[in-house]
């Protein structure tokens, strides 16, 4: 979107900035040769590789993360399983509901994803529109065009055709709550609309559902169905039980884990923002629901201060935010709880850190029909870019759903157990089992029924009472026997209501959950710290911070001197051993050009070699972003490197304790 601009105020240029993504190996197409050759004739698309900077940067990404969250916030990783039976994903609701709506090109059998049909479609008539008023210039209607190949529908021309007002504001209100539409509403938007696919405007059918997991079969009996994990969650609240064991049966507490999940989008596009494979970062934080989820570091981050769009301004049509701080979000009721507030602000510093700029971030809140019946509040930290605002990390509270569900299933509690500090009294619902006629009406089963029975909540067990006393025999679900239901019999069970005395409270946690994705947040965070020099567009500059930079240090000899060899590995060897990555680039272009060249890797600092060095042992080090440069020898040279590495020291201060140097050629001699 032209709108977008470099940190430095120039207008982004997308083209230039893929070019040197791809030209420099930080991602490529998967299977290029394959696709250049001609060879793949199915749908590959949304598959990339990360060559040697972008593995680097995406390690440092997860490195910085892990430090940040898993490190600082003292949480439990875990790394589980991928494949995953299918009776796990059914019991999550993944099987009937992770999907999205296409519709099918009545000519070509193309399939598009609705909501994304009908924002291109919508898009291109508002810009149309603004080229029929005059309001627009031909930049804008070039950048439409770019944009509208990119995301591969195809408009030809963005069509200079008038609006009425209440048209532009009918299609700014839907743009505005494009994600709440359901597949019925998309439907009907579509036909009353007359949305048809750009790419050869034929009309479309209207939206079916799709779902977006791999399937797959486990072992050589296609009878086991599996599938590739959509998110890591699920393993996470699999292992509950035991990972509270493990934190000593402390709450609340934390479980995380990184790798990869899968998701077959209808239609991938915009490079990394909507792939098949993608890294994830996934946080489950175990809070007890009563007390109002409140979080002890509440206030270290209370007063940050957060680009909010709430859901009520996203349905009036609009997309303003309000910056307030999360102390009053939280206290407005604008975002649901303290905890779920706490994470907001963790997810905040943790971007600031790595390097996204704070202008062009904003948390998007969820509206009714886009969150899971269960979630009881939904935020999207959402990062600006030249494809609009994506979404980049996910952060819901999803109440105690998925903990309830699997207890369910398998009949495992998957819940907490306090001691009380005064015993409490109360009148419950209780179960009395005839054992001498149980154990021999169901034998094996015997157990699996006991524990189905006792599982059965207070709700449960009144209702059941009522069918008992009209009926001979309940039906109850026991998990693991055939057909999965058994009829228990009047004279098997009784029920009863009883005063007790309660010593321990039990609770099924709530689950608050910050996700990250990786890749999303790669992208747009290269494209926040890409700029060019003034007077030189023909290279960028990526200036991303020390921390996740892929490199850190960048040596250059001034010339091929043998001389020179000797202090190249000892500088680069003195550095690795610190743990510091470095790159020699002793090619023959001049220095300024090398340093161009590197400054497209986003190097921070680095380092020359020159004829004095020989002679008394000083190098010169250069900081990217100011191309200032200080000289000082080698050790002090490695030390001050060290404590910016550590962020120690910044460059101001390492630049005003060490003498500066001004070369005579400047940078391209
Ligand atoms: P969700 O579970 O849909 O909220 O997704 C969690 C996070 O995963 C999102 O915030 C994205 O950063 C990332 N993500 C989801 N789908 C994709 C995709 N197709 N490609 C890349 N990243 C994705």
């Amino acid at each position: 979107m032209s709108e977008t601009t470099t940190f430095t105020g120039e207008p982004f240029d997308r083209g230039s900035f893929e070019s040197l993504l791809k030209r420099r190996l930080f991602f490529t197409e998967a299977f290029e040769i394959y696709r250049t050759s001609g060879n793949l004739h199915g749908d590959s698309r949304g598959l990339f590789d990360y060559g040697p900077p972008g593995s680097a940067l995406q390690n440092n990404i997860v490195d910085a993360w892990r430090r940040h969250f898993v490190l600082e916030e003292d949480m439990l990783e875990v790394d589980c399983t991928i494949l995953t039976p299918e009776e796990v994903f059914k019991t999550s609701g993944h099987v009937d509901k992770f999907e999205d709506w296409m519709c099918k090109d009545s000519k070509t059998g193309d399939f598009l994803r609705a909501d994304h049909l009908i924002e291109n479609v919508l898009e291109a008539r508002l810009k149309g529109d603004k080229a029929a008023r005059g309001v627009t210039n031909n930049a804008e209607e070039e950048d439409a065009k770019v944009d509208a190949k990119k995301q591969k529908t195809k408009v030809k021309d963005i069509k200079a055709v008038r609006l009425s007002d209440g048209e532009v504001q009918e299609y700014e209100e839907i743009l505005a709550k494009i994600d709440n539409y359901d597949g019925a509403e998309l439907g009907e938007l579509v036909e009353r609309l007359e949305i048809r696919n750009p790419d050869g405007d034929n009309k479309v059918l209207p939206p079916t559902p799709f779902n977006l997991m791999f399937k797959t079969t486990l072992g050589p009996n296609s009878a086991s169905p599996g599938y590739l994990r959509p998110e890591t969650a699920q393993g996470q609240f699999l292992n509950f039980k035991k990972l509270l064991e493990y934190n000593q049966n402390a709450m609340p507490f934390a479980s995380a884990s990184v790798g990869k999940s899968f998701r077959n989008e209808i239609s991938p596009r915009s490079g990394l923002l909507r792939v098949r494979e993608f890294l994830m970062a996934e946080i489950e934080h175990f809070v007890d629901p009563e007390g109002g989820k409140k979080h002890h570091g509440f206030n270290e981050i209370k007063d940050l201060r957060l680009n909010f769009l709430d859901r009520d301004t996203q349905l009036s049509g609009k997309t303003s935010v309000q910056n307030i701080s999360i102390e009053e979000a939280v206290r407005k009721k604008l975002v649901d709880n303290e905890t779920l507030g706490y994470f907001l602000g963790r997810i905040y510093l943790f971007l600031l850190r790595i390097g996204v700029d704070n202008s062009k971030l904003r948390f998007r809140q969820h509206m009714a029909n886009e969150m899971a019946h269960y979630a009881a509040d939904c935020w999207d930290a959402e990062l600006l870019t030249s494809y609009g605002w994506i979404e980049c990390v996910g952060c819901a509270d999803r109440s105690a759903y998925d903990l309830t569900v699997h207890s369910k299933k398998t009949g495992e509690p998957l819940i907490v157990r306090e001691p009380r500090p005064e015993p409490l009294r109360i009148e419950e619902w209780q179960i009395d089992i005839n054992k001498a006629k149980f154990g021999p009406t169901f034998r094996k089963d015997a157990k699996a029924v006991e524990s189905a029975l006792l599982a059965l909540g207070q709700a449960e067990r009144e209702e059941l009472l009522t069918v008992l006393q009209q009926n001979s025999h309940i039906t109850i679900d026991v998990p693991g026997v055939p057909d999965g239901k058994v009829d228990v019999s009047r004279e098997l069970v009784k029920f009863e209501k009883r005063t007790v005395l309660q010593n321990v409270r039990e609770y099924t946690p709530n689950v608050i959950e910050p996700s990250f994705g990786i890749g999303r947040i790669f992208y747009s965070l290269l494209e926040h710290v890409y700029w060019h020099r003034p007077g030189d567009v023909a290279r960028g500059v990526l200036s991303l911070p020390l921390l996740v930079a892929p490199s850190k240090v960048l040596i250059v000899p001034l010339s091929s001197l043998p001389a020179f060899v000797p202090i190249i590995r000892k500088i680069s060897q003195n550095l690795r051993r610190l743990g510091i990555s470095c790159r020699v680039d002793d090619s023959g272009a001049s220095i300024g050009k090398r340093y161009a060249r590197n400054d497209e890797l986003g190097i921070p600092l680095g380092i020359t070699i020159d004829f004095d060095t020989v002679k008394d042992d000083s190098i010169t080090l250069r900081e990217r972003d100011s191309t200032k440069q200080v000289r000082a020898s080698i050790d002090e040279i490695i030390a001050s490197i060290k404590s910016l590495v550590d962020n120690a020291e910044t460059w101001d201060d390492v630049f005003e304790r060490l003498p500066e140097f001004i070369s005579q050629g400047g940078e391209d001699e």
